[in-house]
């Protein structure tokens, strides 16, 4: 079997057992330093130095692969070697002590620990490594006996990027489904006056198996029995009409996301091979990505090439010390703020705290086991995350911030100039939004800016950058377009933008927005491109609104 072929479980066994085969020879290793321990101690004290050092790799490793008993062993053995080390306790017991302690090792080497626990964990924490794509197409089928109000949601779903269609009767819905399975049901609940029809049916075919997504209820009827029979026959939404196009949306992203997030990314720094394949193997059993680096020396490199999102670090390591590792990261600006958790055999508390001071911000100690060594790192990672988006992101939208922005445009911009590449910016501006704030309120409002985020996110490309500049304010850039292509794609977002309705309490209602596009090469810097698109967002403006200007 190809080793990508291998499960994570598999490797797992595969490592531990190659670690087992060289257990005798990293005894015999130990053993051959022990001899040249003289009995009374004195004047070999290379030989304690290499005992101490081989046992401390051994204890910090032993039990991560299945021998705990191994770890205590040599812990005791390198408690021992430090003792006369640092002068606490006098040579002359030690050759002794250490021999007796081979046997031991020896021993405990025979039997390793029946250790489930990584497979256990894996069920919990495995997750594919997939990532979201904003573009990904969701069916919704829409049951609904108002034609009016079905080809309105069908329609308005369609401008928000979902497949969408539409049946009259909860008749019908079974051959609906065999034509299209659908990632979502919007079902209304009363059809020829009978208001147990359509959820009796669902009911039936949800546990029967023949509707496995999520269902939203969309109804006039707002009362507890109706809510109770709706979660009897398996929704998952109540919403009562008239329902906001905009919540309808929230809800439907949120029912039919894969709940998957990008797998984290962390990189492991240590000198000990099989220590550090094994780390990897545990975090990758749980749907995290990971690079290991075993010479500190390229760290730079694989930091750029890499970026990880926390750092697992060892401690003691031969060419550089993993604090100076630390110091060295925290040097790069794009990294001053990344976690850093040393992974290090070193139990002196003294010791981990000062390595601390220059950086780190946390310390495991080896072995750990895999579960917690799974949730230090998960919570460390995600809050670094969420705290980058934070300084990253606008809030309201989740689009880029206005800084964001500017800085990813430069960086677009230079890279374009590199590749002979053409850029397409636009400024964008909803049309009279003081007049939806003051007539409708700001809550509304809201809710406006967030579904004309969510159609450009929608309608552009992944790779394109689009941020939030202010306010009603957005800007885009898409990378390779040239501003006739731009122009067609606005034009399309516009007229999708203008034909969703939005309820409120006074009235239901539509938006505009205006759009001024500039290109690059023409214009060749971030300032001149967003002077020349701004220009023409004005133009659009003054020439009626709801409308796409080229600069
Ligand atoms: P124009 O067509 O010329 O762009 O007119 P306008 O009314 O859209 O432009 P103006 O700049 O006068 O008004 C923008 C309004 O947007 C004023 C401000 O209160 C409102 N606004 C800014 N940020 C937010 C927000 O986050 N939420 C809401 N609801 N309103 C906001
Ligand atoms: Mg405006
Ligand atoms: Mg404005």
């Amino acid at each position: 079997m190809a080793d990508n072929d291998k499960t994570v479980e598999e490797k797992m066994a595969a490592l531990r057992d190659n670690y087992a085969r060289q257990m005798t020879s990293k005894i015999d290793e130990i053993s051959s330093h022990v001899l040249l321990i003289a009995p009374h101690g004195k004047g070999t004290n290379d030989a304690i130095a290499a005992v101490r050092a081989l046992t401390h790799k051994l204890a910090g490793s032993g039990a991560t692969f299945g021998f705990k008993e191994v770890s205590i062993v040599a812990r005791e053995m390198e408690d021992a070697c430090s003792k006369v080390i640092e002068g606490n306790d006098d040579a002359s017991g030690l050759a002794d002590f250490l021999d007796k302690s081979l046997d031991a090792l020896k021993e405990a080497s025979d039997h390793p620990d029946v250790r489930k626990e990584n497979s256990d964990e894996k069920k919990q924490d495995s997750k594919g490594s997939g990532t979201i794509d904003d573009r990904v197409i969701r069916n919704i089928l829409v049951l609904e006996g108002d034609k009016k109000t079905r080809s309105q949601i069908v329609r308005e779903l369609k401008h928000f990027g979902f497949v969408a269609s539409g049946t009259s009767h909860p008749k019908n819905i079974a051959k609906a489904i065999k034509k299209q399975k659908p990632d979502a049901l919007v079902c209304d609940i009363v059809f020829d006056g009978d208001d147990n029809a359509a959820l009796g049916i669902i009911s039936e075919l949800h546990q029967s198996g023949g509707l496995d997504c999520p269902i939203i209820v969309h109804t006039e009827i707002d009362d507890m029995p109706h809510r109770l029979a709706a979660v009897r026959a398996g929704a998952h939404n109540y919403m009562v009409k008239p329902v906001d196009m905009a919540d309808m949306i929230d809800v439907l992203d949120a029912v039919t996301a894969d709940g998957e997030d990008d797998p984290f990314r962390v990189l492991i720094i240590d000198d000990d091979e099989s220590l550090s394949r094994h780390t990897e193997l545990v975090l990758q059993g749980a749907g995290m990505m990971t690079s290991v680096l075993n010479n500190p020396m390229t760290v730079i490199e694989v930091l750029n090439d890499f970026v990880p999102e926390l750092i697992l670090l060892d401690l003691y390591m031969p060419d550089c010390e993993g604090h100076e590792v630390a110091a060295i990261i925290r040097q790069q600006e794009a990294f001053d703020a990344i976690p850093i958790v040393f992974l290090s055999g070193e139990r002196d508390v003294e010791k981990q705290l000062s390595a601390m001071e220059l950086g780190g911000d946390d310390f495991l100690t080896k072995p750990i086991r895999p579960k917690h060594l799974i949730s230090a790192v998960r919570i460390r990672a995600s809050r670094f995350r969420e705290l980058r988006s934070m300084m990253v992101k606008d809030s309201m939208t989740g689009l880029y911030n206005h800084t964001t922005t500017k800085q990813l445009m430069t960086n677009e911009i230079e890279r374009a100039k590199r590749l002979n590449q053409s850029i397409a910016m636009a400024s964008l501006d909803i049309d009279h939004f003081k007049n939806v704030n003051d007539t409708y309120g700001h809550a509304v409002g809201d809710k406006v800016i967030k579904s004309l985020a969510r159609l450009l996110r929608q309608r552009l490309r992944g790779a394109d950058i689009i941020g939030r500049m202010g306010g009603e304010e957005f800007a885009a850039l898409l990378t390779g377009a040239t501003i006739e292509e731009a122009e067609e794609i606005f034009n399309q977002i516009r007229q999708a933008f203008s034909e969703i309705v939005f309820n409120s309490d006074i009235k239901d209602f539509s938006v505009t927005f205006s759009c001024g596009i500039a290109e690059f090469p023409t214009h060749d810097s971030v300032s001149s491109l967003s002077d020349a698109s701004d220009k023409a967002l004005y133009t659009a403006k003054n020439g009626g609104r709801n409308k796409v200007v080229l600069a």
